[in-house]
């Protein structure tokens, strides 16, 4: 279990250090330990190692987690979300990474409605335009921000993206540049009801570039947590 706690310890050195190349204090950039498939023992671990935000793929196995590990974490949701799925996942998730549609904005809205609560978002752009991929198209995502911003239970705290798999991560830098101008063009728009702050991105391979572009979220899994097993192991979403 000591791997963990060694794992966590070289994740967050190295994100101090891209932090440090790109003239930021490392404090800026939150941590997100990415545990789906993880148990949740080696989850308990790396929270006692300090980790305090979490990133689940799903929300059923989110949920079966939730009720071991509790509420003292922060809960990221960073899979897609469908919408028969909304209302357990707002009982669980302080961020959810992947708003990718009208539709579902609209569900969202409603569940939060009804339990009172104001749900916090990233919409989830679509960087690497591969048409497998979920997301808002960039240059459809300052409208879809506009539109969002007007619903009263959601609160839209910023952008999420996932650079296409490449070998070199220096191959994703195109993708992160082009997502942080995206987002210093959401925010000089100052559209009223938005204050947008997290820019989500980068993951194992690519998290250090991702940083020196501008990322203050990362979600990282397989680096503290180990490879996966192999039927879910590629990132699906
Ligand atoms: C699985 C996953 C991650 C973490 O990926 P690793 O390669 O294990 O770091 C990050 N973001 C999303 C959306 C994921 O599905």
């Amino acid at each position: 279990m000591e791997d963990i706690e060694a794992n966590l310890l070289d994740v967050r050195r190295r994100i101090a250090l891209a932090a440090r190349r790109a003239g930021r204090s490392p404090e800026e950039v939150t941590l997100v330990g990415v545990t789906k498939t993880v148990p949740t023992e080696r989850i308990k671990v790396a929270i006692g190692a300090g980790l305090t935000d979490i990133g689940e793929n799903r929300v059923q196995e989110a949920r079966d987690k939730f009720r071991v590990i509790g509420g003292d974490v922060r809960w990221h949701l960073v899979g897609h979300l469908q919408r028969n799925k909304v209302k357990p996942a707002i009982e669980i998730f302080s961020l959810i990474h992947s708003l990718d549609s009208e539709r579902l904005a609209m569900a969202i809205e409603d569940a939060c409605a009804r339990i009172n609560k104001v749900q916090d978002v990233l919409v989830e752009v679509n960087i690497s335009g591969e048409e497998s991929k979920a997301g808002i198209a960039p240059e459809e995502t300052l409208d879809f921000l506009r539109l969002v911003a007007q619903f009263e239970h959601i609160r839209v705290l910023g952008l999420m993206g996932i650079a296409p798999v490449v070998v070199d991560p220096e191959d994703a830098r195109p993708f992160f540049r082009r997502m942080k101008e995206l987002f210093d063009e959401a925010k000089e728009e100052h559209i009223p009801g938005l204050n947008l702050r997290y820019l989500s991105m980068g993951m194992t391979n690519d998290f250090e570039v991702a940083i020196e572009e501008g990322a203050n979220i990362v979600r990282i899994g397989r680096a503290i947590f180990g490879e996966r097993p192999t039927p879910q192991g590629r990132c699906k979403t």
